[in-house]
């Protein structure tokens, strides 16, 4: 289940993420919501709300 926060949306408050991986070539972050645990991928355009299967393939090297 998504929080409140989450099922708007990657928005403010930012502080209720935290950063889980990194890609520094794309760039692209992979962020935790700590309320909900939804993993969101943060880029140059617009977040995406990922799946657990879906984040770990994109960041092999992430442990989630
Ligand atoms: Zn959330």
């Amino acid at each position: 289940m998504l929080c409140t926060d989450c099922q708007s949306g990657y928005h403010a408050p930012y502080d209720r993420f935290e950063r889980m991986a990194a890609n520094p070539e794309v760039p692209s972050f992979l962020m935790r919501c700590k309320h909900c645990g939804a993993l969101w991928n943060e880029t140059s355009g617009v977040p995406e709300l990922l799946t657990r299967t879906h984040a770990r393939g994109l960041y092999t090297r992430a442990r989630i």
